[in-house]
């Protein structure tokens, strides 16, 4: 009950696109289940002998959850669908893996201000090992909104600055006169 609350305080009608979001929700949830299998399972079923079955496994499960992060990211592009930070940080934007702590990703801490004497310049990064790729985030800093709302903050502040002012009243006055002559 409380989820279907705060949904309906985003819009009238509640949730838009409603299963699209569970149909990348389901996908997102396979390629986790696929990047958290062990390798030895697959191998096993998948092939019979006994030196390569590791990485094969691996490779297979690797590139199954791939597979899976590809196609949510290609359903949330279609439908023009946002997901959210969080859930964007655990995926490797370069090439779809599922970023898992020492497991397909290492962090690091790093600071490039002079001496590592700014606290402030610390940054989260995030290495792929699949690509090698890194993204990097700021440790500190508070994360800024998106565009659309700041731009909409404005407009309201705009809005009542000029419905406060007297020459919208003026202007509506002068439009009476002119329908009463
Ligand atoms: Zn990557």
């Amino acid at each position: 009950m409380a989820k279907v609350k705060g949904q309906k305080t985003k819009g009238p009608q509640g949730v838009q696109n409603r299963h699209i979001y569970n149909r990348a929700s389901y996908l997102y949830q396979a390629a986790t289940y696929f990047a958290s299998q062990p390798h030895d399972a697959v191998a096993k079923s998948s092939s019979a002998s006994v030196a390569a079955p590791n990485t094969n496994g691996q490779n297979a499960t690797q590139n199954l959850s791939r597979q899976m992060i590809s196609s949510m990211r290609a359903v949330s592009l279609k439908a023009q669908i946002r997901q959210s930070p969080a859930l964007k940080r655990t995926i490797c934007k370069f090439c779809d893996t599922l970023l898992i702590e020492g497991q397909t990703c290492n962090s690091t801490v790093e600071n490039d201000s002079k001496g590592g004497r700014k606290p402030w310049a610390d940054l989260l990064t995030i290495r792929c090992k699949t690509c090698g790729n890194a993204k990097r985030y700021p440790v500190n800093a508070p994360r800024q909104k998106r565009r659309s709302l700041r731009n909409q903050e404005k407009d309201e502040s705009k809005m009542d600055v000029t419905s406060d002012s007297p020459a919208d009243g003026q202007a509506l006055e002068t439009l009476s006169t002119k329908r009463d002559s």
